[in-house]
């Protein structure tokens, strides 16, 4: 009997701190109207491979009305909106425009995985907001938008014309995204000057913008040969060429690794090549593969990742068509994805120094935070490329500190005051970029 009583109050405690945890967080930031804002977008799913991007539309169109922003989709593919708001910039001359980027979309989540739904921006204690794309990176949409809301309300004017673009499909490659966009007239006539796009956040402090990143390469390499028993040596076979192949890569590979792993160099300084899978056998009916049989082809895929430096895209294609799949051991390639490459195969990056205005004016926004800026090249792909390739200066940044990189991870989560913080940023970053009153052209 007393053991019943005393389980039942330990249980009632229990569920007292449990209901504690799952509460509405803290207060000064559960009735902040901005935090409030951001986790109504949080809570809209987004996620591959569905995607339902009407309520997001619908969402984000009620903001740029209550902002004063002016509206319009465009839907190059059907259920593939892009939404672009507008705020006129009052110079007399016709000065391009200064453009903030961001991905509506979020990449799919693996529920059980998570402490709070990933849909339902849940705040704690601490702040903390886990949603999915609490940072990749819908938390830099509501930046441009808290930020707007500020200089709309101080009553300042931009000189240039600022565009919120709201793109779908980042986290798919972009196919029926800024793929799109970047060759159509109504991209041509934004005439843009810089682009804003996504950045990471940075848990030690300070600033980082990504003037370029690393061009995406989905490689397959097929050997063919001699199909037979598994006892004997065939000049040639399909496994043997593939085989040699793979040492190459191998080696290649471990030149590349080495010197990330020892701390010479960062990933986003050298060639990323991961294998993907490899594909091969003679297939039994349960299942199984018959082993006394040496396959006629065999299939590898790789995930290769090239860093912006001169020349290196050609330097990869010898070396793919000379030692990874040449004809004369009967093998051939072919790539899946390979984009982020100029006409003369280079990767296109921004100047990030002083030499280009776009940099200083970034920097000077940053330093009135007593903070730096630092460049660093993103090891992944951004809608920023397409900007890139057509000359448009493009820096990736997150105007977020002391938050641990978590995009695409479980349990991703913003910090709710840090967030709050950022928005000053984004106001001082705006506003430096669309007073500029310089007649400078892009300058990549
Ligand atoms: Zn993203």
């Amino acid at each position: 009997m007393k053991l019943g009583k005393l389980r039942l109050s330990f249980f009632l405690l229990l569920c007292f701190s449990c209901s504690q945890t799952w509460g509405q967080g803290p207060e000064d930031l559960e009735d902040n109207p901005s935090i409030q804002r951001f986790r109504d977008y949080l809570r809209i799913p987004t996620a591959h491979p569905n995607p339902d991007y009407g309520p997001a539309i619908d969402f984000l169109v009620g903001q740029a009305n209550e902002i004063g922003l002016s509206t319009r989709t465009l839907e190059f593919v059907p259920k593939k909106p892009f939404l672009l708001m507008t705020w006129k910039g009052s110079s007399e001359q016709k000065l391009q425009s200064v453009i903030l980027n961001s991905h509506m979309d979020v990449v799919p989540v693996e529920e059980d995985k998570w402490i709070y739904p990933p849909f339902e921006a849940h705040m704690d204690e601490e702040g903390k907001i886990f949603a999915r794309g609490s940072q990749d990176i819908k938390a830099l949409g509501m930046l441009y938008l808290e930020g707007l809301r500020i200089l709309k309300a101080k009553g300042w004017t931009p000189l240039r014309d600022i565009h919120v673009v709201w793109a779908p499909d980042e986290e798919i490659g972009s196919t029926d995204g800024w793929e799109r966009l970047y060759n159509s007239t109504e991209f041509q006539e934004l005439d843009a000057a810089i682009v804003w796009d996504e950045g990471r956040p940075t848990p030690e402090g300070n600033y980082v913008a990504h003037p370029g990143e690393k061009a995406l390469w989905w490689l397959v390499i097929n050997a063919t040969g001699e199909s037979g028993h598994g006892s004997i040596y065939y000049e040639n076979s399909a496994s043997e060429n593939m085989f040699i192949s793979l040492n190459a890569i191998n080696t290649f590979r471990d030149s590349q690794k080495s010197p990330v792993l020892s701390g010479e160099k960062t990933i986003a300084e050298v060639v990323a090549v991961n294998s993907a899978y490899l594909k091969s056998g003679t297939p039994t009916p349960d299942g199984g593969f018959t082993i006394n049989v040496q396959p006629s082809v065999v299939e590898a895929g790789f995930d290769i990742r090239l860093p912006p430096v001169t020349g290196i895209a050609k330097f990869m294609d010898k070396r793919i068509a000379e030692e990874w799949a040449p004809k004369n051991r009967n093998m051939a390639f072919h790539f899946i994805e390979r984009s982020g490459l100029t006409k003369d195969n280079e990767i296109p990056v921004s100047i990030a120094d002083d030499s280009n205005p776009w940099w200083v004016l970034l920097r000077t926004a940053i330093s009135k935070f007593n903070a730096t800026l630092t460049p660093e090249i993103a090891p992944a792909s951004t809608d920023a490329r397409f900007a890139r390739l057509l000359g448009i200066t493009a820096f990736g940044i997150m105007p977020i500190e002391h938050v641990p990189f978590l995009f695409h991870a479980d349990n991703e989560f913003m910090n709710g005051y840090e967030f709050l913080k950022g928005i000053n940023v984004t106001v001082a970053i705006i506003d430096q970029y669309a007073s500029f009153p310089g007649p400078l052209v892009s300058a990549l």
